[in-house]
């Protein structure tokens, strides 16, 4: 019989006047008008601190001690395509262990396991 009219009508978006004050001078002084002194920056310190990654040497951790030259694929690890060793920096590898698998890179290399740096 009666019909279920819910009579909800959807809410009107907000109704801001976007009247500005300033433009239409009525009298009144200069120097009247709202102050927006709000940053949306937030100061400095956004993002200055980039991540640090763990960086343990591999192979302190995993504590090999001599690093074997056959093992192409652990040492393709620390060599770029060109065939550059990757320095230190960048792998987390410590002195000692670096200094141990230049040299084992380096082996490899004359045993052709991996290739030379670029020629010239
Ligand atoms: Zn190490």
């Amino acid at each position: 019989m009666a019909e279920e009219t819910q009579g909800k009508a959807p809410e009107t978006g907000a109704t801001a006047a976007p009247h500005g004050g300033s433009g239409s001078g009525s009298g009144s002084g200069p120097g009247s008008g709202p102050r927006q002194g709000g940053r949306p920056g937030g100061g400095p310190g956004g993002r200055g601190k980039f991540f640090r990654r763990k960086k343990v040497c591999k192979f302190c951790t995993e504590k090999i001690d001599a690093i074997p030259y056959r093992d192409v694929r652990l040492l393709q690890g620390f060599v770029a395509e060109r065939g550059k060793i990757v320095p230190r920096r960048l792998t987390g590898v410590c002195t000692t262990h670096q200094r141990r698998l230049t040299r084992a890179i380096k082996q490899a290399r004359n045993i052709a396991l991996l290739p030379f740096a670029t020629k010239h």
